[in-house]
């Protein structure tokens, strides 16, 4: 073999096994396996075994569970890969499954994905109408950070069919991890915090934990760590309420419960 033709194979194999480890992915993290084996998640867990990015693994978890209950398409990913199926995975319903599976198979991702758009264009035009909202800049400032790289169509189709997890009543700081993946991701990662856009990186109980000992996705909420810090510190006013209410005060409201259980907290962290 010259080098062209080695690396042409090599290459072949390593998209190969590439698509047998996004594969993987789904039950690894139903399994949680990565606990197991000694890592902090299941992104850590990718990282250092397969050189995954955290975004391949959520791009492939999402996949999975769009697909999972249509074996057209799970029967395309496991030939193509998860990733080959990403541009029909939204649109595919039990009753277009098949029709997308075809589409899956014969053309490229890319191809795939030019066809997806100009079908969804020719399907919306007649039935797309043009909307005007009034909107408080702090609510669309949110929106626009929910919405990412989506179109605002997509975003209102994904609000209308989120499965938001149920509250549930917990003796443990665990969070659940389908809680935690629709908290982190409700703002694509980012900080809950109005106007933020740091990552998140601490997932923040609005009752405190300790007064309430409940995981409840609507008081659920992922900030930064300055943004965390301020919120333990007592100065997030109406902090009871969705983020985009949230305010910064001057000084923290002592005769709140929170406050002396966050004061309880500071001092563990310090002693
Ligand atoms: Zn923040």
């Amino acid at each position: 073999m010259n080098t062209h033709e080695k690396f042409k194979e090599y290459g072949k194999k390593a998209l190969e096994y590439r698509r047998k480890c996004e594969m993987l992915l789904p039950e690894i993290f139903k399994s949680e396996i990565w606990r197991e084996k000694g890592f902090l998640s299941i992104y850590e867990y990718a990282a250092k075994l397969a050189g995954m990015s955290a975004a391949v693994v959520d791009d492939c978890l999402k996949i999975h569970k769009r697909i999972e209950d249509k074996p057209e398409l799970m029967a395309i990913a496991e030939v193509k890969g998860l990733r080959a199926v990403k541009p029909v995975a939204y649109i595919a319903t039990q009753e277009t499954a098949v029709f997308w599976a075809d589409k899956a198979a014969e053309m490229s991702q890319h191809t795939l994905q030019t066809y997806v758009k100009e079908f969804r264009n020719e399907s919306d035009v007649k039935s797309e109408e043009e909307v005007t909202m009034k909107l408080k800049p702090e609510v669309l400032k949110q929106l626009e950070k929910m919405r990412g790289e989506l179109t605002w169509n997509d975003l209102m189709e994904r609000l209308l069919g989120n499965d938001v997890p149920e509250a549930v009543e917990a003796s443990s700081r665990h969070v659940p991890n389908e809680m935690q993946r629709f908290s982190k991701g409700k703002f694509n990662g980012k900080c809950h915090y109005p106007n933020c856009t740091r990552p998140g990186e601490i997932l923040h109980h609005t009752q405190r934990f300790a007064l309430e000992r409940v995981h409840d996705p609507a008081r659920l909420v992922y900030l930064c760590k300055a943004h965390e810090q301020i919120a333990h510190l007592g100065l997030f006013d109406n902090e009871d309420e969705a983020p985009h209410s949230w305010r910064l005060r001057e000084a923290a409201d002592k005769s709140d419960l929170k406050y002396f259980v966050d004061r309880k907290v500071q001092g563990y962290r310090s002693g």
